[in-house]
C-alpha cells in the first residue's frame, strides 16, 4: 500500500485547524516540504510538546512525504525562542543523519499563517486566493505528520493531544480520545477555577467560542489543539458575541477611516489587495462597492485587525467573515490572480509581538504558566462526528447496537472525495448514529 493510500485509510485530515485532508493535498509534486511548528496563537502548547517529544516520528515522516512529494527542501518553521524544542529536533535531525533544516522564525502573530510562514522561509508570496502549492510549497502542522508516522504503521487518527490552560486547576496537555466531550476534559484536570466562563476551542484570536452550558456538547475533533478557559465576560468574548448588525451599524458610525487595520493586515504586508478600511467604508454606504467587497474573499480571518489594530473597537473581520457568507451564497468567487505579488518594505516593522498581543488580549495572567502532561483521559463516551474536516461527511458503516473497538472505522469516504474516514476512538457499544457515531463504553472516566 503506498504512503498516500495510508494517509487516506487513516483518516488524516491537517492537525494545525484548517482541517484538510492529508492524501488529498499531498498528491502533488513540489520543491518543498514546510513543516509549521510555529504555533503563533498565544497560550498553545501542544505543537512544542509534540516537537519536544516526537521529533523522530516527524522527521521520518517528513523524509518519507517528500520521497513521495519528490521535495527537495524538507523545512520545519518554528520559533526562535523554542530553545528546548529546537535542541530536541536538531538532536534527532543529526541520529537520523536527516537533511531536514530549521527555520527559526522571529515570535511574532501570526507567524504560523501558513502564506505567512511560506513567505517568511521562501520569500515567495503566495497569489491572494491561492494556495501554497501555487509557489511550489506544501504545508503540513506537526501533529499532522505525528499522525502520518502512525498511519505508516497502520494506525488510524482516534486520539488529540489538546492544551488546557486559562481559569483550570491543572493547567496541562491531554490526550483525549476524540468524541470526548469539552465538558470531560475540563472535568478530567481538576475543574475550574471560577462559576461561570466560556471556552475558546482552540487558540484566542481565531478559535471558537462556546459557553459553559454548551460544554457537554461540544466534542473534541481531530483539529482542535486547545480549550481556554476564561470569564464569561471577557473582552475576547464579548467581542466575538456581537451580533453582526450591531457590527455593521457601528462600522457606519464609528469608523474614522484611519487605516491601521490595513496597515496592519498579514495578508496586505505579503502584497495582497486586501484593504478593511475600504471594505468598512464601502459597507458605510448605501450600495457596497462589489469589487472592494469581494477582498473579503481573501482575508484569513486572523483577527489582527480587530483584536489588535482598530483604535476604535471595530470588527473588520466579523465584517469580513459576514460577508464572504453573502458572497458565497450568491456564487461569487474571487478571481484568483495570476503571478507571484510582492510584499510591502515595511511588513518588517509592522509583525506583531506575541507578548504584547497577550497582553492586548487581556491574557497576560495566564502566560508563562507551567504546563504538566500530557495526562490520558479515557473516556466512556463519545459521540465522533462522520464531518471532521473541510468536503463531504464519511458515511456511516455501523449501525446501533453494533460493537466497535478501538481504531475500528466507522465512517468512510470515497478515495476520489475530498474529506476523510473516521474511526472509533474506544471499545464499545454503538447507541447512535446521526451526524455523530455514539460509542459507550463500560469503563469509568479516568485520567492517569
Ligand atoms: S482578519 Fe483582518 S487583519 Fe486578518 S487577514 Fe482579515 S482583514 Fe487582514
Ligand atoms: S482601524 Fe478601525 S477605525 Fe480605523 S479604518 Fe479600520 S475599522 Fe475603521
Amino acid at each position: 500500500m503506498d504512503l498516500l493510500e495510508k494517509i487516506f485509510d487513516a483518516g488524516i485530515v491537517g492537525a494545525g485547524g484548517a482541517g484538510f485532508p492529508t492524501h488529498i493535498k499531498l498528491n502533488c509534486s513540489v520543491e518543498y516540504l514546510i513543516v509549521n511548528g510555529a504555533e503563533c496563537e498565544p497560550l498553545l502548547e501542544t505543537d512544542k510538546y509534540l516537537m519536544r517529544t516526537e521529533g523522530h516520528k516527524i522527521i521520518k515522516a517528513m523524509e518519507e512525504v517528500a520521497k513521495k512529494i519528490q521535495a527537495k527542501k524538507l523545512i520545519i518553521g518554528l520559533k526562535a525562542k523554542y530553545k528546548e524544542e529546537i535542541k530536541a529536533l536538531k538532536r534527532t535531525i543529526e541520529e537520523l543523519n536527516s537533511k531536514v533544516e530549521l527555520f527559526l522564525l522571529d515570535n511574532f502573530y501570526p507567524a504560523g499563517d501558513e502564506q505567512i510562514l511560506v513567505y517568511e522561509i521562501t520569500k515567495r508570496s503566495i497569489p491572494p486566493s491561492g494556495i501554497p502549492l501555487d509557489v511550489g510549497v506544501v504545508v503540513s502542522n506537526v501533529g499532522t505528520l505525528v499522525n502520518i508516522y502512525e498511519a505508516i504503521n497502520e494506525k488510524p487518527v482516534i486520539d488529540k493531544y489538546v492544551t488546557v490552560i486559562g481559569e483550570i486547576k491543572k493547567p496541562c496537555i491531554l490526550k483525549v480520545p476524540i468524541g470526548t466531550s469539552v465538558d470531560q476534559c475540563i472535568k478530567a484536570v481538576g475543574d475550574t477555577l471560577i462559576d461561570d466562563y466560556a471556552v475558546i476551542l482552540g487558540g484566542p484570536m481565531m478559535g471558537n467560542i462556546i459557553y459553559k452550558e454548551e460544554t457537554q456538547k461540544e466534542f473534541i475533533t481531530k483539529t482542535i489543539g486547545a480549550l481556554i478557559i476564561i470569564p464569561r465576560e471577557h473582552y475576547i468574548v464579548e467581542r466575538k458575541e456581537l451580533p453582526i448588525k450591531h457590527i455593521i451599524n457601528r462600522a457606519k458610525t464609528s469608523c474614522i477611516q484611519c487605516s491601521m487595520c490595513t496597515d496592519m493586515c498579514p495578508r496586505n504586508l505579503i502584497g495582497h489587495k486586501l484593504r478593511p478600511h475600504r471594505i468598512m467604508r464601502s459597507i458605510g454606504m448605501s450600495e457596497g462597492n462589489e469589487n472592494i467587497l469581494m477582498e473579503a474573499l481573501i482575508c484569513c480571518e486572523c483577527g489582527v485587525c480587530e483584536l489588535y489594530a482598530c483604535p476604535m473597537g471595530l470588527s473588520p473581520r466579523r465584517m469580513n467573515i459576514y460577508l464572504k457568507d453573502e458572497l458565497r451564497k450568491k456564487g461569487v468567487r474571487y478571481k484568483k490572480e495570476q503571478g507571484i505579488t510582492s510584499a510591502k518594505e515595511i511588513r518588517e516593522y509592522r509583525k506583531i509581538p506575541v507578548n504584547r498581543l497577550i497582553s492586548r488580549l487581556g491574557l497576560s495572567k495566564y502566560k508563562g504558566i507551567s504546563i504538566d502532561g500530557p495526562f490520558e483521559v479515557k473516556s466512556h463516551r463519545v459521540h465522533i462526528p462522520l464531518k471532521q474536516c473541510i468536503g463531504k461527511p464519511s458515511n456511516p458503516v455501523v449501525s446501533v447496537g453494533d460493537m466497535v473497538s478501538r481504531g475500528q472505522i466507522i465512517g468512510k469516504v470515497h478515495r476520489g472525495q475530498i474529506g476523510a474516514n473516521v474511526h472509533s476512538s474506544i471499545d464499545g457499544k454503538v447507541c447512535e448514529v446521526s451526524d455523530y457515531v455514539v460509542i459507550q463504553s463500560d469503563d469509568n472516566e479516568v485520567i492517569s
